[in-house]
Protein backbone atom coordinates (compact mmCIF):
# COMPACT_ATOMS: atom_id res chain seq x y z
CA UNK A 1 0.00 0.00 0.00
CA UNK A 2 3.10 2.26 0.61
CA UNK A 3 4.19 2.18 -2.74
CA UNK A 4 0.36 3.05 -4.02
CA UNK A 5 0.85 6.11 -2.26
CA UNK A 6 3.82 6.73 -2.95
CA UNK A 7 3.02 6.45 -6.95
CA UNK A 8 -0.70 8.42 -6.11
CA UNK A 9 1.93 11.25 -4.77
CA UNK A 10 4.37 11.14 -8.46
CA UNK A 11 1.08 11.39 -10.58
CA UNK A 12 -0.95 14.11 -8.59
CA UNK A 13 -3.07 16.17 -11.01
CA UNK A 14 -2.40 19.78 -11.13
CA UNK A 15 -4.88 22.18 -10.67
CA UNK A 16 -5.42 24.33 -13.23
CA UNK A 17 -8.93 26.64 -13.64
CA UNK A 18 -11.64 28.13 -12.52
CA UNK A 19 -13.01 29.61 -14.92
CA UNK A 20 -17.00 29.71 -15.50
CA UNK A 21 -16.02 27.55 -18.84
CA UNK A 22 -13.19 26.07 -20.68
CA UNK A 23 -12.70 24.18 -23.52
CA UNK A 24 -11.82 20.97 -21.46
CA UNK A 25 -13.22 18.00 -21.67
CA UNK A 26 -13.15 15.64 -18.45
CA UNK A 27 -11.05 12.77 -19.90
CA UNK A 28 -12.00 10.01 -17.21
CA UNK A 29 -16.09 10.40 -17.25
CA UNK A 30 -16.19 12.59 -20.85
CA UNK A 31 -17.68 15.86 -19.37
CA UNK A 32 -17.45 18.70 -21.05
CA UNK A 33 -16.73 21.82 -21.78
CA UNK A 34 -16.15 21.81 -18.39
CA UNK A 35 -16.59 24.41 -15.74
CA UNK A 36 -15.31 25.68 -12.40
CA UNK A 37 -12.69 23.71 -10.65
CA UNK A 38 -10.36 21.95 -13.56
CA UNK A 39 -7.44 19.31 -12.71
CA UNK A 40 -5.09 18.34 -15.37
CA UNK A 41 -3.61 15.11 -15.56
CA UNK A 42 -0.91 14.24 -17.63
CA UNK A 43 -3.50 12.29 -19.59
CA UNK A 44 -5.34 15.33 -20.36
CA UNK A 45 -7.97 17.79 -18.32
CA UNK A 46 -10.27 16.34 -14.97
CA UNK A 47 -13.45 17.33 -13.45
CA UNK A 48 -13.41 18.15 -9.91
CA UNK A 49 -15.52 15.28 -9.29
CA UNK A 50 -13.24 13.03 -10.45
CA UNK A 51 -10.28 14.49 -9.16
CA UNK A 52 -11.90 13.54 -6.26
CA UNK A 53 -12.47 9.73 -7.05
CA UNK A 54 -10.21 7.64 -4.40
CA UNK A 55 -9.35 4.67 -7.00
CA UNK A 56 -6.19 5.42 -8.96
CA UNK A 57 -4.52 3.95 -11.95
CA UNK A 58 -1.52 1.77 -10.54
CA UNK A 59 0.35 2.95 -13.49
CA UNK A 60 -0.33 6.72 -14.30
CA UNK A 61 -2.59 7.74 -11.47
CA UNK A 62 -5.44 9.06 -13.47
CA UNK A 63 -8.43 8.61 -11.54
CA UNK A 64 -10.46 5.68 -12.28
CA UNK A 65 -14.36 4.74 -11.59
CA UNK A 66 -16.64 1.91 -12.88
CA UNK A 67 -17.51 1.37 -16.77
CA UNK A 68 -14.55 3.82 -17.91
CA UNK A 69 -12.58 1.09 -19.23
CA UNK A 70 -9.96 0.16 -17.05
CA UNK A 71 -9.33 -3.05 -14.73
CA UNK A 72 -8.82 -4.05 -11.70
CA UNK A 73 -6.31 -6.91 -11.30
CA UNK A 74 -6.67 -9.62 -8.67
CA UNK A 75 -4.96 -7.79 -5.77
CA UNK A 76 -6.83 -4.41 -5.62
CA UNK A 77 -4.87 -2.50 -8.37
CA UNK A 78 -6.22 -0.75 -11.03
CA UNK A 79 -5.49 0.36 -14.36
CA UNK A 80 -7.04 2.99 -16.65
CA UNK A 81 -8.21 2.43 -20.30
CA UNK A 82 -5.42 4.30 -21.93
CA UNK A 83 -2.79 1.77 -20.14
CA UNK A 84 -4.56 -1.66 -20.00
CA UNK A 85 -4.31 -2.07 -23.63
CA UNK A 86 -0.34 -2.37 -23.10
CA UNK A 87 -0.02 -4.43 -19.75
CA UNK A 88 0.77 -7.35 -18.95
CA UNK A 89 -2.12 -8.94 -16.84
CA UNK A 90 -1.71 -13.00 -17.01
CA UNK A 91 0.87 -15.59 -17.17
CA UNK A 92 0.63 -16.44 -20.98
CA UNK A 93 1.45 -12.61 -22.39
CA UNK A 94 4.06 -12.70 -19.90
CA UNK A 95 5.88 -16.13 -21.67
CA UNK A 96 5.43 -13.85 -24.94
CA UNK A 97 7.35 -11.10 -23.47
CA UNK A 98 9.83 -13.08 -22.11
CA UNK A 99 10.28 -15.77 -24.95
CA UNK A 100 10.28 -12.73 -26.92
CA UNK A 101 12.75 -11.12 -25.23
CA UNK A 102 15.49 -13.95 -25.14
CA UNK A 103 15.40 -14.33 -28.62
CA UNK A 104 16.11 -10.82 -29.44
CA UNK A 105 19.31 -11.02 -26.93
CA UNK A 106 19.84 -14.50 -28.74
CA UNK A 107 19.57 -12.59 -32.42
CA UNK A 108 21.77 -9.41 -30.98
CA UNK A 109 24.37 -10.73 -29.19
CA UNK A 110 25.16 -14.24 -30.74
CA UNK A 111 24.84 -18.06 -29.82
CA UNK A 112 26.83 -18.05 -27.18
CA UNK A 113 23.83 -16.47 -25.00
CA UNK A 114 21.70 -19.03 -25.50
CA UNK A 115 20.98 -21.64 -22.35
CA UNK A 116 21.76 -24.74 -22.60
CA UNK A 117 18.84 -25.87 -20.96
CA UNK A 118 16.52 -23.52 -22.64
CA UNK A 119 13.26 -24.63 -20.98
CA UNK A 120 12.71 -21.53 -18.49
CA UNK A 121 8.96 -21.27 -16.97
CA UNK A 122 7.93 -18.20 -16.44
CA UNK A 123 5.05 -16.80 -14.09
CA UNK A 124 3.94 -13.48 -12.61
CA UNK A 125 3.44 -12.49 -9.40
CA UNK A 126 1.90 -9.83 -7.41
CA UNK A 127 1.28 -7.37 -4.02
CA UNK A 128 -0.91 -10.40 -2.78
CA UNK A 129 2.64 -12.82 -3.64
CA UNK A 130 4.16 -10.68 -0.62
CA UNK A 131 1.56 -10.15 1.53
CA UNK A 132 1.18 -13.85 1.56
CA UNK A 133 4.60 -13.62 2.72
CA UNK A 134 4.19 -11.53 5.32
CA UNK A 135 5.92 -8.46 3.81
CA UNK A 136 5.23 -5.67 2.30
CA UNK A 137 7.88 -5.26 -0.57
CA UNK A 138 4.74 -4.44 -2.71
CA UNK A 139 5.81 -3.04 -6.08
CA UNK A 140 9.35 -2.36 -5.49
CA UNK A 141 10.24 -5.80 -7.09
CA UNK A 142 9.94 -6.13 -10.65
CA UNK A 143 10.96 -9.74 -11.29
CA UNK A 144 13.36 -12.44 -10.24
CA UNK A 145 14.79 -15.50 -11.84
CA UNK A 146 15.87 -18.74 -9.87
CA UNK A 147 17.81 -21.76 -11.27
CA UNK A 148 17.71 -25.19 -9.58
CA UNK A 149 21.37 -26.95 -10.88
CA UNK A 150 21.82 -30.94 -9.93
CA UNK A 151 24.93 -32.03 -8.73
CA UNK A 152 25.39 -33.20 -12.92
CA UNK A 153 25.41 -29.89 -13.27
CA UNK A 154 21.80 -29.96 -14.97
CA UNK A 155 19.54 -26.87 -14.66
CA UNK A 156 15.94 -25.75 -14.33
CA UNK A 157 15.15 -22.10 -14.74
CA UNK A 158 12.11 -20.16 -13.27
CA UNK A 159 11.48 -16.51 -13.73
CA UNK A 160 8.80 -14.76 -11.96
CA UNK A 161 7.57 -10.83 -13.16
CA UNK A 162 5.67 -8.57 -11.37
CA UNK A 163 2.02 -8.21 -12.90
CA UNK A 164 0.39 -5.27 -14.32
CA UNK A 165 3.08 -3.43 -15.58
CA UNK A 166 3.68 -1.98 -19.26
CA UNK A 167 4.86 -4.45 -21.56
CA UNK A 168 8.00 -2.45 -22.94
CA UNK A 169 9.31 -2.32 -19.33
CA UNK A 170 8.68 -5.70 -18.76
CA UNK A 171 10.88 -6.04 -21.78
CA UNK A 172 13.79 -4.73 -20.00
CA UNK A 173 12.96 -6.94 -16.93
CA UNK A 174 12.47 -10.00 -18.56
CA UNK A 175 16.33 -9.40 -20.35
CA UNK A 176 17.80 -8.64 -17.02
CA UNK A 177 15.93 -11.96 -15.61
CA UNK A 178 17.58 -14.04 -18.57
CA UNK A 179 20.85 -12.57 -18.19
CA UNK A 180 20.70 -13.83 -13.92
CA UNK A 181 20.13 -17.71 -15.69
CA UNK A 182 22.69 -17.13 -18.48
CA UNK A 183 25.27 -16.67 -15.08
CA UNK A 184 23.61 -18.62 -13.04
CA UNK A 185 23.81 -21.77 -15.65
CA UNK A 186 27.64 -20.82 -16.18
CA UNK A 187 28.80 -20.29 -12.62
CA UNK A 188 30.45 -23.59 -11.76
CA UNK A 189 29.10 -25.51 -8.81
CA UNK A 190 32.45 -25.37 -6.90
CA UNK A 191 32.20 -21.39 -7.09
CA UNK A 192 31.11 -20.05 -4.13
CA UNK A 193 28.85 -16.79 -4.30
CA UNK A 194 26.25 -15.57 -2.00
CA UNK A 195 23.11 -17.42 -0.66
CA UNK A 196 21.33 -14.20 -2.12
CA UNK A 197 22.67 -14.58 -5.74
CA UNK A 198 19.80 -16.37 -6.86
CA UNK A 199 17.65 -12.51 -6.91
CA UNK A 200 20.17 -10.08 -6.92
CA UNK A 201 23.88 -9.63 -7.21
CA UNK A 202 25.34 -7.59 -4.01
CA UNK A 203 28.68 -6.54 -2.98
CA UNK A 204 30.93 -3.95 -5.31
CA UNK A 205 33.48 -6.39 -6.79
CA UNK A 206 29.81 -8.60 -8.09
CA UNK A 207 27.78 -5.70 -8.81
CA UNK A 208 30.19 -3.95 -11.22
CA UNK A 209 30.63 -8.09 -12.68
CA UNK A 210 27.21 -8.47 -12.89
CA UNK A 211 27.24 -4.35 -14.86
CA UNK A 212 30.02 -6.11 -17.15
CA UNK A 213 27.81 -8.71 -18.04
CA UNK A 214 25.14 -6.79 -19.03
CA UNK A 215 27.17 -4.09 -21.26
CA UNK A 216 29.74 -7.00 -22.37
CA UNK A 217 29.77 -5.59 -25.65
CA UNK A 218 31.48 -2.37 -24.33
CA UNK A 219 35.56 -3.31 -24.52
CA UNK A 220 35.90 -1.03 -21.38
CA UNK A 221 34.75 -4.55 -19.80
CA UNK A 222 35.88 -7.44 -21.69
CA UNK A 223 39.50 -7.49 -19.21
CA UNK A 224 37.17 -7.90 -16.37
CA UNK A 225 34.74 -10.55 -18.57
CA UNK A 226 37.57 -12.37 -19.50
CA UNK A 227 39.16 -13.15 -16.02
CA UNK A 228 35.40 -13.94 -14.85
CA UNK A 229 34.77 -16.28 -17.45
CA UNK A 230 38.17 -18.23 -16.90
CA UNK A 231 37.37 -18.18 -13.36
CA UNK A 232 33.98 -20.05 -14.66
CA UNK A 233 35.55 -22.39 -16.58
CA UNK A 234 34.20 -20.68 -19.55
CA UNK A 235 37.14 -19.74 -21.64
CA UNK A 236 35.45 -21.09 -24.19
CA UNK A 237 33.29 -17.90 -24.64
CA UNK A 238 36.54 -15.63 -25.21
CA UNK A 239 37.57 -15.60 -29.16
CA UNK A 240 36.54 -13.61 -32.45
CA UNK A 241 33.69 -15.41 -33.59
CA UNK A 242 29.72 -15.19 -33.36
CA UNK A 243 30.08 -17.79 -30.36
CA UNK A 244 32.20 -15.76 -27.76
CA UNK A 245 30.84 -13.54 -25.49
CA UNK A 246 34.08 -11.17 -25.77
CA UNK A 247 37.29 -11.07 -28.23
CA UNK A 248 40.61 -12.15 -26.65
CA UNK A 249 42.47 -8.89 -27.36
CA UNK A 250 41.59 -5.21 -27.23
CA UNK A 251 40.76 -3.19 -30.00
CA UNK A 252 43.13 -0.89 -30.75
CA UNK A 253 43.08 2.92 -29.30
CA UNK A 254 40.11 4.53 -30.71
CA UNK A 255 38.62 0.94 -31.54
CA UNK A 256 34.84 0.79 -32.05
CA UNK A 257 32.53 -2.07 -30.66
CA UNK A 258 32.76 -5.50 -31.10
CA UNK A 259 29.34 -5.80 -32.88
CA UNK A 260 27.32 -3.27 -35.45
CA UNK A 261 24.27 -1.20 -34.02
CA UNK A 262 21.68 -3.13 -35.22
CA UNK A 263 19.94 -2.54 -38.01
CA UNK A 264 16.92 -4.95 -37.70
CA UNK A 265 13.93 -3.52 -36.54
CA UNK A 266 13.43 -6.14 -34.25
CA UNK A 267 16.57 -5.35 -32.52
CA UNK A 268 17.35 -4.45 -28.90
CA UNK A 269 20.17 -2.57 -26.93
CA UNK A 270 21.66 -3.02 -23.99
CA UNK A 271 22.42 -0.32 -21.20
CA UNK A 272 22.67 -0.87 -18.19
CA UNK A 273 19.05 0.75 -17.62
CA UNK A 274 17.51 -2.12 -19.35
CA UNK A 275 16.38 -2.25 -23.06
CA UNK A 276 15.29 -0.25 -25.32
CA UNK A 277 11.50 -0.87 -26.14
CA UNK A 278 11.01 -1.87 -29.93
ZN1 LIG B 1 -15.04 13.67 -14.83
ZN1 LIG C 1 -3.11 4.65 -16.36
Amino acid sequence: MRQFVFILFLFTSVFISTAAETNYVCIVCGKGPLAGQVWLHPRGPICDECEKLENRCSLCGLPVRAGDGSVKTGDGRFICRFDKPNAVLDAAAARDVFENTRQDVVDLYGRGFLLKYPDVTVNLFDVDYWSEKGRDNGLDKYGFASTRKTPAGECTHEVVLLSGRLRNEMISTAAHEYTHLWINENCPSNHVIDSDTVEAIKGLRQRRLHKAFLRYHDPENWPVLRDALRAMGRADLIGPGSNHLVPATQPAAGGGRRRPEPTSSRGLKFTTKGVRPR
